[in-house]
């Protein structure tokens, strides 16, 4: 085995031999393991060997573990193989702060953005509304399923004075149908077709 040899000098043997012995041990079933010690994979750096597991599921050899320490401070031990892959790239964290991005975009209840999604669906769905009639009564349907994709379609309302409107009067509350658009905009849209 040579992974040892192509390793620094004064690095710490210990884990070392570790792998060798290990590698020399399940080279059989195995492809040699490869000592990825110091090397970063998005926020995680590889601080050391950790050891031989077994697979869950019983089917091959074993799985080599690497500790990792992450940018956040948090240590993991985690497979080389979803580090070389791309599949870790955080202790979760980067994950985690994905998911609070989402919350704070699902979190703008008090937001002009999510006030035109609130009365848009409303004036479709909701019989009681004064504009039920000219929207959901005369079968324009309101087809975003989160807000979460309302947003990702109208993004932020530019300007104060601007409300959502659909480019084909006729059509749904549907991607591709929906802008940002001032009063006068809305106006010209909605003029009686001329024959
Ligand atoms: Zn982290």
């Amino acid at each position: 085995m040579t992974n040892s040899q192509s390793l620094p000098e004064g690095s710490e043997t210990g884990s070392l031999s570790a792998i060798s012995l290990l590698s020399a041990c399940y080279s059989v079933v195995m492809p040699a393991l490869k000592d990825i010690t110091g090397q970063r994979f998005g926020r995680l750096l590889v601080l050391d060997f950790a050891g031989m597991q077994p697979r869950k599921n019983g089917n091959g050899g074993p799985l080599a573990f690497w500790e990792c320490v992450c940018d956040c401070g948090i240590r993991i031990k985690t497979r080389a193989s979803n580090l070389l892959s791309g599949r870790s790239t955080s202790c979760g964290c980067a994950r985690r702060e994905l998911a609070a991005i989402a919350n704070r975009t699902h979190g703008m209840s008090t937001s002009a953005e999510y006030f035109a999604f609130h009365h848009a669906k409303n004036r479709c769905e909701n019989p009681n509304n004064e504009k039920w009639e000219y929207y959901g009564g005369r079968g324009i349907k309101f087809c975003f399923e989160s807000f979460a994709q309302w947003y990702a379609e109208l993004g932020a309302k530019p300007l104060p004075e601007l409300t959502v409107d659909r480019k084909n009067n006729n059509g749904n509350y549907e991607p591709g149908n929906v802008h940002w658009a001032s009063r006068s905009e809305q106006a010209f849209n909605r003029r009686p077709a001329r024959v």
